[in-house]
């Protein structure tokens, strides 16, 4: 059993539809559950309708709308030209559900986490739509399931995590019956519902992580991704001319190289296929037949450095006032308020008098409600750094760390033998 997953770029027009067809036919003989994003820019789209809808631009908010509808009417009406095909119902319906919740929050005037979420969840419902119909013509026996009966969360709006017993139960009773049955089932990413039933994401880019998830309760062969990349490289090609595909890697590296801001894979990706010992493939969509990168061991390849770069960083810098230098009490004080306000560290390191934190931008504006008001401490912050994260390999790709290692000390945030941070 293989757990394939499509991303928004893998789907973002009807050639990349058929191109998808094309790869799974491949699989055929196999038994598949297949996880698809949204189509394309769906999921932003979807994102700047709600915000238009919550500033009360409402017009604006329904030309948003309008473009959303026309997108997946056109992609419909491309793929399947015969009107009274079952698709053009439902690719309707999906759109009347999100026109509802849209008059609703005009009418309400009030915007919660929730409405966020059952709103741009229809991104996966629209394009699992259309991907099930598409495939369901090229004769592949595949049936359509609502992630959300599947995968169970708590009501952390946004960023839900997953309950995972529950989830187990649900993928044991309500999933794998069918793929027992059928072979091929669709499913959406990046969803999941709560207690009540009620509609939740797991984090924007959340797909790959959804996958992992079936991946590991269906106890999977295989996951294997679609990209629109040849694998993972071990630094951005754009900026770095000699970047290579990394053939293999082990868990540990691509878990760093995703929290410092690959954005080949999303990071909680890693962790339940380690867990249960489930091999991650990276493959082109372009060209299928290419090796792409695997991933399913638990080392560290050591011949190999890796660059990442985090953007939209902040560095906090905290000073006791009384002269006090950090102990552990207080550094814990510090971060058990920092997880009340939501501040997650993504580097952290502490000298004599100065504890200093690099933290996501759009997080570290939530910093003021709890040092701007504690007589304690004093602080300085910094906004919108790269955080420039680099693992040292003992040869290979070494070329272009390089010139970074004479970087200027000022910036320099944490340097061993083994890694190099810096921000800029
Ligand atoms: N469609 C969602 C997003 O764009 C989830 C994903 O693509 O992985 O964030
Ligand atoms: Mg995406």
């Amino acid at each position: 059993m293989l757990v394939m997953k499509f991303g928004g770029a893998s789907l973002r027009n009807t050639e990349a539809i058929r191109q998808t067809a094309r790869i799974l036919d491949a699989y055929r003989s196999q038994t598949v559950l297949l996880v698809v994003s949204a189509m394309g820019k769906t999921t932003n789209a979807l994102e700047q309708l709600s915000g238009l809808a919550q500033n009360r631009k409402t017009e604006e908010a329904w030309l948003v709308f309008q473009e959303i509808v026309a997108f997946h009417t056109d992609m419909a009406k491309e793929l399947f030209p015969d009107e009274g095909h079952i698709i053009h119902q439902e690719v309707a319906e999906a759109c009347e559900h999100i026109s509802r919740i849209l008059q609703g929050i005009i009418l309400l005037e009030d915007f919660p986490d929730r409405t966020y979420d059952r709103i741009v969840s229809y991104g996966e419902i629209l394009s699992s739509r259309i991907v099930h119909r598409f495939l369901e013509e090229d004769r592949f026996p595949i049936h359509w399931k609502d992630a959300r009966q599947l995968i169970r969360t708590d009501s952390d709006y946004k960023q839900a995590d997953v309950n995972w017993s529950l989830t187990q139960e649900q993928i044991e009773t309500e999933l794998q019956p069918i793929l027992k049955e059928a072979h091929w089932v669709i499913t959406q990413g990046f969803i999941g519902s709560n207690g009540q039933g009620r509609t939740t994401t797991l984090g924007r880019e959340g797909s790959d992580y959804s996958a992992a998830i079936f991946a590991s309760c269906l106890k999977a062969e295989a996951q294997i991704v679609w990209k629109d990349v040849p694998g993972i490289m071990n630094a951005d090609p754009a900026l770095n001319p000699e970047a290579k595909i990394l053939s293999e890697l082990g868990y540990a590296q691509i878990v760093e190289m995703s929290y410092f801001g690959a954005s080949v894979i999303h990071p909680k990706t890693i962790r339940p296929l380690r867990n249960a010992g489930i091999p991650l493939y990276v493959k082109s969509f372009v060209h299928p037949e290419a090796n792409g990168t695997k991933i399913e061991r638990d080392y560290v390849d050591l011949s190999v450095s890796t660059k990442s770069i985090k953007r939209r960083q902040s560095l906090i810098k905290i000073r006791q006032r009384d002269f006090s230098f950090w102990q552990s009490n207080t550094v814990a004080y510090v971060f058990r308020q920092f997880d009340k306000i939501g501040i997650e560290p993504r580097l952290t390191r502490i000298s004599g008098q100065v504890l200093e934190i690099v933290t996501d931008t759009e997080e570290a504006h939530h910093v003021e409600a709890f040092l701007g008001k504690d007589e304690q401490f004093e602080y300085e912050i910094s906004h919108n750094l790269e955080l420039h994260a680099m693992l040292l390999g003992e040869s290979e790709g070494r070329g272009f760390i390089k010139e970074e290692l004479q970087i200027s000390e000022t910036a320099l945030m944490q340097k061993n033998a083994q890694s190099f941070f810096y921000l800029k």
